[in-house]
């Protein structure tokens, strides 16, 4: 059981992140929230989210565009039985006129975040004898849309990096897997509804239904605790064979 590990979940302090972070402290994880911002709420956060669920949780400072400080992290919570890479940002313009310190750092935080923690947690994993590496990839680490060359590369990629986890460690109580939601109404995607309005000429109204919520079949946004359900559910015995593999929680869209 998951109760008593300890789960580092990177990019936590909003959105998915959280959600999956109090999930997994509902069923008696120990936490280690993080996000590159270190502010009394931040830490608030970690003490609130510790009294509500009685359990241990803590809130550690680091920037996931950095290799070092992601290491660093991984460092610092001291063990890492579940490792769960959630933090991402997104970016939407056409390639010509999409800025390259925009695609470096969605690739920076999307994607090569993961394989510096990886890379410091595994050990942590094998000494413990056991371990979970949850990557949270997206519809569009399986599908396409125009206009987020970066994003797609970057869903892609951690997709590829999720299969070169799994035979790595194939043979050890270690898994790794890739949730692919669809769209879920965080900050994240609130952000990216003016620039889509404008990219489209539609109204808020027009761009949840016609442009995000176009390829969900289900109509209905994923929400952050059927996101934390699902990793709990890789985190646990019944996973113990999952690997390597992608899970989607989009409502239909990549049956299409
Ligand atoms: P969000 O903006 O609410 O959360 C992103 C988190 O990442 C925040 O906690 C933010 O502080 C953190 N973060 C950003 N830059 C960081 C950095 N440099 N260092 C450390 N932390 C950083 O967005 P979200 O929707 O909850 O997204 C979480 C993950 O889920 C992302 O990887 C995103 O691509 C993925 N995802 C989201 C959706 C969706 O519809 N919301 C769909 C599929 C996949």
């Amino acid at each position: 059981s998951i109760q008593g590990k300890t789960v580092v979940i990177t990019g936590s302090n909003s959105g998915i992140g959280l959600g999956i972070a109090r999930e997994m402290a509902k069923a008696g994880a120990h936490i280690v929230l993080n996000s590159f911002s270190d502010t009394d709420e931040d830490h608030q956060l970690a003490k609130d989210m510790a009294e509500e669920f009685d359990t241990k949780v803590r809130y550690i400072q680091a920037d996931m565009s950095n290799g070092v400080a992601c290491r660093a992290l991984i460092e610092k919570a001291g063990a890492c039985d579940v490792l769960i890479n959630n933090a991402g940002i997104q970016h939407v313009a056409p390639m010509p006129e999409f800025p390259s310190a925009k695609w470096d750092a969605i690739i920076a935080i999307n994607l090569s975040s993961a394989f510096h923690t990886t890379a410091a947690a595994l050990p942590l994993m094998r000494e413990a004898g056991w371990g979970r590496i949850i990557n949270i990839a997206s519809a569009h680490g399986l599908r396409a849309s125009p206009y987020k060359s970066a994003y797609v590369a970057a869903k892609h990629g951690i997709v590829g990096l999720t299969k070169v986890t799994a035979l790595e460690t194939a043979k050890e109580p270690i898994t790794a897997n890739a949730i692919c939601p669809g769209y879920v109404l965080t900050p994240l995607v609130e952000e990216q509804i003016p620039d889509t309005m404008k990219e489209y000429d539609m109204s808020r109204e027009e761009v949840i239904e016609n442009v995000l919520l176009k390829r969900q079949p289900s109509k209905e946004f994923a929400t952050v605790e059927q996101l934390g359900g699902t990793a709990l559910y890789l985190a646990s015995d019944a996973a113990a064979q999952v690997t390597g593999t992608t899970l989607s929680v989009d409502g239909g869209w990549t049956a299409m």
